[in-house]
């Protein structure tokens, strides 16, 4: 690396490790409020240019929105670089605009791990965990009307048939469940050794006996599933949801648990988090609804392997080069006239 290079984090204290390897290659770091200790801080416009000054890269928490007119303010910018999955929360499109290459960390400690977490919450609702738990606990015991199911012969719905949707069908594959799967950018030769059949969004919803969703946050997928499409879906159907909250309309969601439009639901994310005391999910039946606090996918290994994946690329972009995988792979020959040449 030529002389000493800028990073800024926006939200450190978790990320000790992805620190201590960019000290190690020489990098200064600039830190901001850490969020551990300011958990729903929101910059003001303001203040975050003038937090990322003239760093290099940029290191965003994931509690602020890296708009355009962040990036286009803050000139040294090459990069913004997270250290998990989802970079909703970077406008990459401006970015690219912009020549700033963009790069998530998608280990495989992390979109494994929340393959796994959704299969679980899949047989937490299939056989009725909590409801159970709950009478038992309330003084009940075993009764018949109150088993769950069998998981043979039940059709799963994958809508965002990526990483995680494929790792969920891949470790669900010796169950003897069908799947269908919804993903316009994904073809069914693709995902035909896997035994999903790909179908349009209505006939997964109106066929699946519960459907994961597993998309990225996009202008398309914000809000994809409302009170019409739950209405498409079988009342004895269940939802996960482990992907991103803004998917759903939450109070359309609350609505058909209340009024069994739908069976059931597990949800990781949220439209706003931490989870408002106020929000109508927060009203459902909790036999009927299992609320993880956007941590059922984490584990020891994802956080480091994260961190280390994000400091390596920053290193890399420091130095020049390309990292393997790029959000926005058509900034980067702009990119290196830009800052290269
Ligand atoms: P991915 O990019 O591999 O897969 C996402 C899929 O969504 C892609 O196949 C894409 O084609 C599809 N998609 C895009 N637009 C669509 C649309 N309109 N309709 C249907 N599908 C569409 O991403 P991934 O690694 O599998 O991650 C999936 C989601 O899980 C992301 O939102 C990510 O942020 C989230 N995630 C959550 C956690 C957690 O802790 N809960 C952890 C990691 C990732």
């Amino acid at each position: 690396m030529p002389s000493k290079r800028k990073v800024c984090f926006t939200g450190p204290t978790r990320l000790k490790l992805a620190e201590d390897l960019l000290r190690a290659a020489n990098c200064e770091l600039v830190s901001g409020k850490s969020v551990d200790d300011f958990r729903s801080y929101r910059y003001e416009k303001r203040e975050l240019i003038n937090l990322i000054d003239d760093s290099d890269v940029l290191f965003p928490a994931g509690r602020e929105f890296i708009g355009g007119d962040i990036l286009d303010s803050c000139a040294n910018l090459q990069a913004v670089v997270k250290s998990s999955i989802g970079i909703e929360n970077v406008d990459v499109e401006a970015a690219t605009e912009l020549r700033i290459l963009c790069r998530n960390s998608r280990t495989p400690e992390n979109y494994m791990g929340v393959a796994e977490a959704t299969v679980g919450l899949m047989v937490t609702l299939f056989k009725r965990l909590k409801f159970n738990e709950a009478f038992l606990r309330s003084g009940g015991w075993k009764e018949p009307q109150n088993r769950g199911t069998l998981m043979i012969g039940k059709t799963i719905g994958i809508i965002g048939v990526g990483r995680i949707g494929r790792n969920v069908a891949k470790r669900l594959g010796a169950w003897d469940v069908k799947f269908l799967g919804y993903d316009p950018y994904v073809s069914q030769e693709t995902v035909a050794p896997l035994g999903i059949r790909m179908v349009p969004l209505e006939e997964l919803l109106r066929e699946s006996d519960l459907v994961t969703i597993h998309v990225v946050l996009t202008k398309e997928t914000r809000g994809m599933i409302r009170m019409p499409q739950l209405r498409t879906m079988k009342k004895t159907a269940y939802i996960v949801n482990t992907s991103r909250g803004p998917v759903f309309d939450e109070a359309d969601l609350a609505q058909a648990l209340n009024e069994g439009i739908i069976a059931g639901a597990a949800l990781d994310v949220f439209a706003e988090e931490p989870l408002p005391m106020n929000n109508p999910l927060r009203e459902v039946d909790p036999t009927r609804l299992t609320l993880t606090p956007h941590i059922i996918g984490n584990n020891p290994g994802s956080l480091e392997a994260g961190q280390k994946m994000a400091a390596q690329s920053i290193v890399s972009i420091l130095e020049g080069k390309v990292p393997e995988t790029l959000v926005n792979p058509a900034a980067v020959e702009r990119w290196k006239e830009r800052f290269w040449t």
